[in-house]
């Protein structure tokens, strides 16, 4: 009852898609071509619905990769919680826009709600702004735009109205392995990718507080330092509190930490001392959509001054009415989907404990992981385990060969990068339903790989 011929085979193939992602190839290669073919062209004369979602659904089905399976260790990928997937369902049949609170009283209350409980978990500060947007990247936009105000305000500009021409620009230090949504976040607030100072990391990918000083010494008046929790190869967390004592010396700066990912760990509490002095910084972005296992697209921009980010970011008109909570006021967004309500159901159905077992639970499959890789004498670890990243080679073999081998095999899915000038791969753990079991089927048909192309 109540649900329209399409809409019951959608829940259909939903099910089948559901009943698969487990067992199914996870991502085998397809060509583009014939995805397009399937989809056809612009019929002239509508089609019915439940032919619609049928045929929509086979035409897609060569072309899905099994990304919320338990063997998609490709990026940084989470899966989708039983509870965040329903609750998502409910959102868009409720089609609430979360705007304002005028316009869906439910979905600003659930901000709200899921925003303090989300604070609470990660030891952050309680009153601060948090923005649920698309990911990291539009919450690192979000939070550095927070920055921008504030650091200019208090030097007497209005960037909001005035612009950034003849504006005192802070000098901007990122890490040399700053995520590249941070150097995107630069170029977009018009603060630039190629003047921010690059400050060097260790071995692992960590900024080094020596380094900062160092590039600090080179700049007067306050600075914007943007950190990171989680580096996409290594896992590594940046020295926090070291860094915040430094940006603290330099009155009228702003710390920000990218922690798409990495923030997370504040949830372990075996781990979170990775992450201590997080809660000095003065903005934080971190995605639901990775580790805390809710579909695309999910992030959150908090910021410590409510002020600063409904300065930089809230929309205003007449007809709009918009109070200061109002939740559009913490994003650069208008009108959006109810974003809060699939964590405000991940979160509850977690609980606190849970979300600190899924994060351990992540970085104890890596480690088993790296164990089981590192037993090979044709695989070299090249990461400290710290986190769910393991990052890898095999000496000798060409490393997009291996890719693409693994790949066909479908048993797992792994992807590339280069770390220290020469490729290597990337093993990331951040699914709620892998096991351990799934991890060593993965490492051996790793390994399997790498023997067939030294075979030859
Ligand atoms: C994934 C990631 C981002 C970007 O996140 P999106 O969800 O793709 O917008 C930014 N920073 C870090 C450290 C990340 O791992």
């Amino acid at each position: 009852m109540g649900l329209h011929e399409a809409q019951r085979r959608a829940v259909d193939h939903a099910a089948s898609w559901l009943g698969s992602v487990a067992e199914r190839p996870v991502g085998v290669p397809v060509d583009a071509e014939s995805l397009r073919a399937r989809l056809g062209t612009l019929p002239d004369e509508g089609v019915d619905p439940a032919i619609v979602i049928d045929e929509l659904a086979t035409a897609l089905e060569p072309g899905l990769v099994a990304t919320p399976g338990p063997r998609y260790f490709g990026f940084v990928t989470g899966g989708t919680l039983p509870a965040a997937l329903a609750a998502e369902w409910l959102v868009t049949a409720f089609d609430q826009n979360a705007a304002s609170y005028v316009m869906s009283p439910a979905s600003a209350v659930a901000e709200e709600v899921a925003g303090s409980w989300l604070l609470e978990l990660l030891g952050l500060p309680a009153g601060a702004a948090v923005g649920f947007v698309t990911g990291a990247q539009m919450a690192n936009v979000s939070c550095l735009a927070a920055a921008r105000h504030a650091v200019l305000a208090r030097r007497g500009w209005d960037v909001e109205a005035a612009g950034l021409a003849s504006a005192p620009v802070p000098a901007v230090l990122i890490g040399e392995k700053a995520h590249s949504t941070l150097l995107q976040s630069l170029r977009l607030l018009g603060l630039g990718a190629g003047t921010a100072r690059r400050v060097p990391a260790d071995g692992q990918g960590r900024m080094r507080p020596d380094a900062l000083r160092a590039a600090m010494a080179s700049t007067d008046g306050p600075v914007l330092v943007c950190a990171q929790a989680g580096e996409v190869d290594t896992g590594a967390v940046d020295p926090l509190d070291a860094i915040a004592d430094l940006v603290e010396e330099r009155p009228g700066s702003w710390l920000h930490v990218d922690g798409a990912f990495g923030l997370w760990v504040a949830a372990s509490p075996t781990r979170r001392a990775l992450l201590a002095g997080r809660a000095r910084a003065d903005s934080w972005a971190i995605d639901a959509h990775k580790w805390l296992n809710v579909a695309y697209d999910c992030g959150m921009a908090i910021v410590h001054d409510p002020e600063a980010s409904r300065a930089a970011l809230a929309t205003t008109a007449p007809y709009l009415a918009l109070g200061a909570r109002d939740p559009s006021a913490s994003t650069p967004e208008s009108s959006r989907r109810a974003r809060a309500v699939p964590v405000y159901a991940a979160l509850r159905s977690l609980g606190r404990h849970g979300v600190g077992e899924l994060v351990d639970r992540c970085c104890d499959l890596a480690t088993q992981a790296a164990a089981e890789l590192a037993a090979s004498p044709r695989v070299e670890v090249l990461n400290e385990v710290v986190l769910n990243q393991v990052l890898f080679r095999a000496p000798g073999v060409d490393t997009a060969a291996l890719l693409d081998r693994v790949r066909r095999d479908g048993t797992c899915w792994v992807g590339g990068t280069t770390w220290h000038d020469s490729a290597a791969v990337r093993f990331s753990v951040s699914n709620w339903s892998t096991t351990a079991a799934d991890i060593t089927r993965s490492t051996t048909a790793i390994i399997a790989a790498t023997a067939q192309l030294t075979a030859g």
